[in-house]
């Protein structure tokens, strides 16, 4: 029996956790490969929601607004403005959270106004109670014409409810939340009159946005409608004031905030984590303690290592018969490997600790603490990532820094990011560290040939 299937896209900002909703909807029934071209991750899931339909699940890469300043942006506008997309989308789920729900609506009201059936997921509901917050579901599924789903992703909460959701997408209503014309009203009533079988909003999002649209006559539509590169600013500006009006007035009837109820320490560690001078010095000694433990901690298994294959040499000398070829065996291959091998606890250790800065959230902070340090030298705070990923391994290092907007800025860090020592290189270091170091402690406790490797 044939299945209906709808397809689904999950768009939203970085960091609402869009990336564990999609988890905890498709489950393991994912694939991920590479938009054409470009090095961004395409990641698609299927998720079955009754006997006889399924929706396959496409996860955008996050975005902050439709309007496009990065690739991984433009890549989505492209999408939901191209209808013939082998992937447009039958119903968008836009992922916010419950903390940032002002910043976060932003996006959703863009893609309403683009007319497609779009559910609103609040994602982390499970920290409304430690910051105070409260939510009146109804009013705001009225205010904002859509379906909310509020969901903890980290709880399993909330789940069912949006795959009843995309399973029932044709009830939900395709009404905009913004009325475009209002943005300069003679200028749209033009438009509208010379493009009278297209969106409003699309219309606007092709004249201000330079991306690739395959399918629309997009010089057609600029040509008769130029404004000078300041006025659609301009206007621009104009439309997200308009959009901020919006939400605020819909999220002071729909939202309660107080305060006094918050429970919460991680806005505390935030001030910490981003002070002007205990966010650097907190910084750098994570730094130190990471090369500190590439020395000291990775010692253990190292010497571990090095017993194994030194035994297994002499074993193999032992009870093999004597002549060339247990030679070649027992003192050429066996300690060449042991040579490489011995050095996989230090690189584990690196890639260890980077993962967990990313994966906590800290290397968020380092990229806000940094910007202004980084903009000096032509970079931007998020040059941080790639630079300090690129003490791992370059490859993945270059390839993050896609998400620095400012092409310049990206350039200069895809360029510079080669010089940072990677961890194939750290070996060559280490050989040389100890035999050029001697190994002594300062302070009674750091390791002089630590404080060189980070030197
Ligand atoms: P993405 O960048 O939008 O794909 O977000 P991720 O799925 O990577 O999640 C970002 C962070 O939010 C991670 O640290 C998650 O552990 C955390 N997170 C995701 N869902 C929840 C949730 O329901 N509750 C809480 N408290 N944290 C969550």
């Amino acid at each position: 029996m044939s299945q209906k299937n709808i397809k689904v896209s999950l768009i939203g900002n970085p960091n609402t956790g869009k990336t564990s909703v999609f988890n905890q909807l498709t489950g393991l029934r994912q694939q991920v490969g590479n938009y054409p071209g470009i090095t961004v991750e395409k990641k698609m899931g299927i998720c079955q929601l009754s006997k006889d339909k399924r929706a396959t699940i496409l996860d955008l890469p996050g975005t902050y607004s439709l309007n496009a300043s990065s690739i991984d942006e433009n890549l989505v506008i492209e999408l939901l403005l191209n209808k013939k997309d082998e992937n447009f989308p039958d119903v968008a789920v836009v992922v916010t959270e419950v903390e940032n729900l002002k910043r976060n609506l932003l996006l959703f009201t863009q893609i309403k106004d683009l007319e497609i059936p779009t559910i609103l997921v609040i994602n982390m509901s499970d920290r409304m109670r430690v910051k105070g917050i409260d939510l009146d579901i109804p009013l705001l599924e009225k205010e904002l014409k859509t379906k909310i789903a509020l969901v903890s992703s980290r709880k399993n909460i909330g789940i069912e409810t949006i795959k009843n959701l995309i399973l029932n997408y044709e009830t939900l209503s395709t009404e905009p939340c913004l009325n475009a014309s209002s943005i300069d009203v003679d200028y749209f009533n033009n438009l509208r009159r010379a493009f009278p079988n297209q969106l409003l909003y699309k219309l606007w999002l092709v004249i201000t946005q330079d991306v690739n649209f395959l399918n629309l006559e997009r010089n057609e539509i600029k040509s008769g409608f130029t404004k000078s590169k300041n006025d659609l600013k301009r206007l621009q500006q104009k439309e997200t004031i308009k959009r901020y009006q919006f939400i605020n007035d819909t999220l002071k009837i729909g939202q309660t905030i107080d305060t006094s109820k918050a429970t919460d320490i991680r806005a505390r560690l935030d001030r910490v984590l981003t002070h002007k001078f205990f966010g650097y010095v907190i910084f750098f000694g994570i730094l130190l303690l990471i090369f500190q433990s590439i020395f000291n901690w990775s010692s253990v298994p190292m010497d571990f290592i090095d017993e194994t294959f030194t035994n297994l040499a002499s074993f193999a000398k032992k009870h093999l018969p004597a002549g060339e070829f247990t030679n070649l065996i027992a003192e050429g291959i066996i300690p060449g490997i042991g040579g490489i091998v011995i050095f996989v606890p230090q690189i584990a250790f690196l890639f260890l600790f980077i993962s967990v800065l990313e994966e906590s959230g800290y290397m968020s902070r380092v990229v806000f603490l940094m910007d202004k340090i980084m903009r000096r030298y032509g970079l931007s705070g998020k040059s941080v990532v790639p630079l300090i990923s690129g003490t791992a391994c370059a490859i993945p290092a270059i390839m993050s820094a896609r998400n620095i907007e400012n092409w310049k800025e990206r350039l200069i860090t895809i360029l510079v990011t080669p010089f940072t020592t990677c961890s194939a290189r750290l070996p060559v270091y280490a050989i040389l560290i100890s035999l050029i170091i001697p190994d002594k402690k300062v302070l009674g406790f750091f390791s002089l040939q630590g404080f060189t490797l980070m030197v």
